[in-house]
């Protein structure tokens, strides 16, 4: 009987990799190989290889995902407090906007390179993309 692993490559011979080890290397803003070597150049944007370990990085595909987490991790902490506080106190609206506005804007901010890092972690550890050493054929747009 086959043991299923998930985020191994039980088919491909290729080692598990730690997911869980590499996408707290993300979140931690490190390379999810080696976890000293920086992720980012810049606040988004991720470094091509690894200056430690010399993992090539770039292969990540993180696109809208990280900014979708932002929104629902954000969203479910802004949506829940105001509501707390709502019950709680009588605040009018201006009061309400110049709190929950900087919140929403200060944790969207906060949040977005550690869950952009922690996704190209999961993708690093699952040998997604070109993580798996398969040349990815990028999908050009098609001819109309
Ligand atoms: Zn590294």
């Amino acid at each position: 009987m086959n043991t299923v692993q998930y985020g191994g490559e039980l088919h491909s011979g290729r080692p598990a990799r730690d997911l869980r080890q590499a996408m707290t290397r993300g979140f931690l803003s490190r390379c999810p190989n080696c976890g000293e070597g920086k992720l980012f150049r810049g606040y988004a944007k991720t470094v091509e290889d690894c200056a430690v370990c010399g993992e090539h990085i770039d292969h990540h595909r993180a696109d809208d995902l990280p900014a979708y987490l932002v929104i629902f991790v954000v969203g479910h902490i802004v949506i829940g407090a105001f509501m707390g506080v709502e019950a709680a106190v009588q605040l009018t609206a201006w009061q309400h906007l110049a709190m929950w506005v900087p919140a929403t804007i200060i944790g969207s901010l906060a949040l977005l390179q550690p869950i952009k890092g922690a996704v190209v972690g999961l993708q690093w550890a699952l040998y997604m993309h070109g993580f798996g050493d398969s040349d990815e054929a990028l999908e050009t747009h098609p001819e109309l």
